[in-house]
């Protein structure tokens, strides 16, 4: 492990104000992905700004908007009760990652800034734009069996490993930052980046910004499912998930939202193929004709080409749970 000094931070601006005096300098929230690559020697921080004594620990719902403050645990949110009971999706999303102890350490902030799972991002004896930009890309090639089958680049092919981030996705959540130049809301859909020429930039926070919250509107507190399939029951990063929240009214669906994890470099929504589920009648015919339309332009890389029917199968049995949820009359 490289040296670092160390900044327990007191309050927001006293965060920024350190990370942008110090070249290299990153923040850490419950560390539980930062550590790691640090003693992977993947990420070498010269600084550690500590963001656990800055406050950012409340959840409120006011006026409509729900606010998580970025140092909420996954935990406490999971449990929250205003969560638990609006925000449903969110809840489940959360209690499929990780396990108990971990997700009592993560916060919400760092979930939204934890890094790719591919092995060659790992690994430093082997090729990564990623990890060293110009480098090459060994998964292309390589087993690419957890890669990405949307919006993938012939620089990068890695998969966005976060479940909450799903859930986030699907009900149409507004990041906040801050930095040097003040506040700044960044709608979710453009928070994670495709990887392109550039696949070593994850998101569009920039360098000097640190996360203080999100803010969620869409609740979708009835009809909602969180599917996540994967290789083992627990303690496993998705192969593929969905998330999906579904309104409906005089029998047809009024509104529907649905993202899907483990397919791409980001939470992956197509809000056109959406559209296309307004107005219809739940049925396994038109949840098909989705996923079938989900999944235009998609492509493997070999040992991943089962993911474009896997996540088919996924979108067709969440949507359909989420339905038998509600009441079409
Ligand atoms: C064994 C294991 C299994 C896991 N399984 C799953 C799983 O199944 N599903 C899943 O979704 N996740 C899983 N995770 C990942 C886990 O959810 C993330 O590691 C965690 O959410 C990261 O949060 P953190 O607070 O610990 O982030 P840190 O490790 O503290 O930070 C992560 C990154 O975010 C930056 N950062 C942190 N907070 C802020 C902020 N407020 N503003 C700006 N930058 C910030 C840091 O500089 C760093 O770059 C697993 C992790 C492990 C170790
Ligand atoms: S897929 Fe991306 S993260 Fe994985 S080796 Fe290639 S460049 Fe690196």
């Amino acid at each position: 492990m490289n040296p670092f000094t160390y900044h327990r931070a007191t309050n927001p601006s006293d965060a920024i104000a350190d990370h942008n005096r110090v070249n290299g300098a990153k923040f850490i929230g419950g560390g539980t992905n930062l550590i790691d690559l640090m003693k992977e020697n993947v990420e070498h921080p010269s600084r550690l700004v500590d963001l656990n004594h800055v406050g950012l620990r409340e959840v409120s719902d006011r006026e409509g908007v729900l606010k998580i403050g970025a140092l909420v645990t996954n935990n406490e949110a999971a449990y929250h009760p205003l969560i638990e009971k609006d925000f449903p999706l969110l809840s489940e999303a959360i209690l499929a990652g990780a396990s108990p102890q971990l997700r009592n350490m993560a916060t919400c902030g760092g979930n939204l800034l934890q890094r790719t799972r591919c092995y060659y991002f790992y690994d430093t004896a082997t090729a990564c734009n990623k990890r060293e930009p110009g480098s090459g890309c060994d998964a292309l090639k390589g087993y690419n069996r957890i890669h990405a089958v949307l919006g993938a680049s012939d620089k990068c092919i890695a998969t966005h490993p976060s479940d909450m981030c799903v859930a986030l996705a699907a009900l149409d959540t507004t990041i906040l930052a801050e930095g040097t130049k003040g506040v700044r809301k960044i709608a979710f859909a453009d928070f994670h980046r495709l990887p392109g020429d550039t696949p070593e930039k994850d998101t569009n926070l920039a360098e000097d910004e640190m996360i203080t919250g999100l803010e969620l509107r869409a609740r979708f507190s009835r009809q909602f499912k969180y599917l996540k399939v994967r290789d083992r029951s627990s303690y496993a990063f998705a192969l593929v998930s969905a998330a999906v929240g579904l309104e409906s009214e005089n029998g047809v669906i009024k509104k529907a939202a649905v993202a899907m994890g483990g397919v791409a470099h980001k939470p992956w929504r197509d809000f056109e193929a959406e559209k296309t589920l307004h107005g219809e009648k739940p049925s396994e015919e038109v949840f098909k004709k989705f996923a079938t339309s989900f999944f235009k332009g998609a492509a493997g890389y070999g040992h991943n080409d089962f993911k474009i029917e896997l996540g088919q199968r996924t979108l067709v049995r969440a949507l359909s749970e989420a339905a038998a949820k509600g009441v079409w009359l």
